[in-house]
């Protein structure tokens, strides 16, 4: 299968090529070329476990790759999660259960891609005998996903850019406390947009970038879109037949790019209800889905960090669909949006939608609730996700991060302190971190020495 770019003019690629693209070349992202037809399989794939289902899923996009390889690159990826059934689903009511997406390496719904994607990098340098350089920069959870995606891998580095001091501590030690010699994690002086500034500047240097074979790692990258249907999938055939067809997916999201992945899964024909865009007080998708204006705000940092964003970077895949599938509109849009901050969308799939946003006023009442109505403890993210619930319908919450990530707010909500043995392992372990100003040829100095 082929991937295009949202916005026509990039040569298509097979899958690996453009896994390893990341971003394509005229400023869109990658899409498959056809969404494929999965109705005719869901009764074959019912009984089947996570990676069984993975690779099945995979297999339809990857075909640049052997499916023995495919394989082999799929069990690997879902080895290290915690639960036997990587991604399970808790009943938690009636009409209410929690897909619980936090059994992964770092503890939160970015292993789920990020552990495949370091694999995919890794065939990739094998079979082109080349090394890569990954850079990425984080304000919390994709650092650490990442780091723990391609640590000890041969023939790769990664650094990470953070912004000292404002990363949690357990988010930090996630990061620095690995003992991975290809790991390189950087305490940039500044803010994370000072850090994600000068990442974009050492990226927009092309003979260094090629030089170094750098390769970014982001929310945009196809692979994460395509590992993340799985889980609405998995979730979905786990759902009593008769919830199935009017279930909504309630999704904590700030990007669009977890949503996005059960949106798309959706259009490959799995009959699921609807979704519920669920956001923190930076609510631009909140926005866009009652009102139909996309109009860009201020961040607001939140208790509900991940999902502290202006724009939501993965929102460009779903214009492309709404607006018939045609690149010269994508670039329309999205050069008014860039002139003018907002674009107002008369057309995109309504029906399929509700929304709601939470505030940090609002976050510890919600976690308290939940806490007394289910004696179940959901972390700040998730919490957005129990806002409001339709109690006519199945819902599914997606849980993207455990509550032991962050004790603090829990501690301050409910009186308890959540805790995780793989967090407790870490306090104990030395941190080597690389100080580094936020400035580009500072940065390109460390990577030109490490990489
Ligand atoms: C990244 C992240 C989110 C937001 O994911 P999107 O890609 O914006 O949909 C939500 N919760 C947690 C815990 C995260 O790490």
């Amino acid at each position: 299968m082929k991937f295009l770019s949202t916005r026509g003019q990039t040569q298509p690629l097979g899958f690996s090529d453009a896994v390893a693209t990341g971003l394509a070349p005229d400023g869109g992202l990658f899409l498959p070329e056809k969404l494929p037809d999965l109705s005719g399989d869901l009764a074959r794939f019912e009984k089947m476990s996570y990676p069984e289902l993975c690779f099945e899923f995979l297999r339809v996009f990857a075909t640049d790759i052997p499916p023995d390889e495919l394989r082999a690159i799929v069990n690997a990826s879902y080895t290290r999660f915690s639960d036997p059934a990587i991604a399970p689903l808790r009943r938690l009511g009636p009409k209410l259960h929690v897909l619980e997406l936090f059994h992964g390496p770092t503890l939160a719904f970015k292993d789920f891609a990020l552990q495949l994607l370091g694999n995919l990098y890794e065939r990739q340098c094998r079979v082109r005998a080349e090394s890569i350089n990954v850079l990425g920069a984080t304000s919390g959870d994709t650092g650490a996903a990442a780091i723990h995606g391609l640590l000890g891998k041969p023939r790769t580095a990664i650094f990470i850019l953070y912004p000292d001091g404002r990363v949690s501590p357990l988010q930090e030690r996630q990061m620095t406390c690995t003992g991975a010699a290809n790991v390189f994690a950087l305490a940039v002086d500044g803010t994370f947009d000072d850090a994600q500034n000068a990442l974009k500047d050492v990226f927009g240097d092309q003979a260094f970038r090629t030089k170094h074979r750098l390769s970014a790692v982001n929310s945009i990258n196809l692979a994460r879109i395509l590992a993340q249907c799985i889980y609405y999938l998995y979730a979905w055939l786990r759902l009593p037949a008769a919830e199935r067809g009017n279930v909504e997916f309630v999704v904590p999201t700030g990007n669009f790019g977890n949503v996005l992945a059960g949106w798309m899964l959706q259009k490959m024909g799995v009959p699921i209800g609807g979704f519920k865009v669920a956001t923190n007080q930076n609510d631009i998708l909140y926005r866009m889905f009652t009102t139909g204006e996309y109009r860009v705000g201020a961040v607001h940092p939140s208790l509900a960090p991940s999902m502290d964003i202006q724009v939501a970077s993965n929102f460009e895949r779903f214009i492309y669909y709404s607006v018939g599938r045609d690149p010269a509109k994508v670039r329309e849009v999205m050069q008014t949006f860039k002139t003018t901050g907002a674009y107002r969308f008369s057309n995109f799939d309504r029906d399929t939608f509700t929304a709601s946003h939470c505030t940090d006023a609002e976050i510890p009442g919600i976690i308290q609730r939940v806490y007394r109505e289910h004696r179940y403890v959901v972390d700040p993210h998730t919490a957005c996700g129990f806002k409001e619930l339709d109690p006519s319908r199945t819902s599914v919450v997606l849980s993207t991060a455990s509550p032991a990530k962050f004790p603090d707010t829990i501690k301050a909500a409910i009186g308890l302190e959540p805790t995780h043995p793989s967090l407790e392992a870490l306090k104990s372990l030395p941190i080597v971190k690389h100080r580094i100003k936020a400035d580009p040829a500072a940065i390109q100095a460390f990577i030109a020495s490490h990489a």
